[in-house]
This record gives C-alpha cells, structure tokens and sequence, in this order.
C-alpha cells in the first residue's frame, strides 16, 4: 500500500488503473481526468511523403526539395515527441495510485 500524499493515509488506496476498471461506465463519465491516455493513431505517411518528394526534388536538383526535406524532418520530430510524450502518459497511467478517501491520484 502507498501513502496518499494528500490525507497521508494508505488504507484506501489502490491502483488507478484498477479503480478505473471498477467504476460503472455513467460514473466513468463523471471523472474524464481519471482516464486512460489515449494513443492516437498518427498519420506518418504525410511527413514522410513529403520528405520522400524533397529528396526527389534535391535530385533533381530543384531549390525546392530543401523545403520539403525541412518540412518532412521538422513534421516526424514533431510527431514522433508526440508519441513519445503519449507513451509516457500511458505508462505513467499504469504506475499511478488512487486515493478513495481523498480521491487524489498519485504517482508512488
Ligand atoms: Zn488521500
């Protein structure tokens, strides 16, 4: 059992996820900010197509590759930080513990 940081008790405390599980889906509704994060499905096919297409347009040669070849790099950075923060969401999720007495949610 871990010690709710809020009330400094440990005898009502269990896994968020668990609790999660537990709850009727109409209470569910009730506590958005209890949820599992979701994992969005990402597009990746638009940031590499565009920078598949500015390394066609390098080739060729053509000053406007650098631009799709920028913009595809900057767009998979972008996007894989944002899976990689998802991740982490998710994952904190299923390390969290939950207070019933305060109902404060807590990483251990
Ligand atoms: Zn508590």
């Amino acid at each position: 059992m871990y010690i709710c940081p809020v009330c400094k008790r440990s005898d009502r405390t269990t896994a968020l996820s668990t609790y999660w599980r537990a709850l009727p889906a109409d209470r569910r509704a009730g506590v958005p900010h209890l949820a599992r994060p979701a994992l969005h499905d990402e597009r990746w096919a638009a940031p590499l197509g565009l920078l598949t297409l500015g390394c066609a347009l390098l080739l060729s040669e053509a000053w406007l590759g650098l631009v799709g070849v920028a913009g595809g790099g900057v767009w998979l950075v972008s996007l894989r930080d944002k899976v990689t923060h998802a991740a982490r969401c998710r994952a904190d999720w299923h390390r969290k513990q939950f207070c019933r007495r305060c109902h404060h949610d807590f990483l251990p």
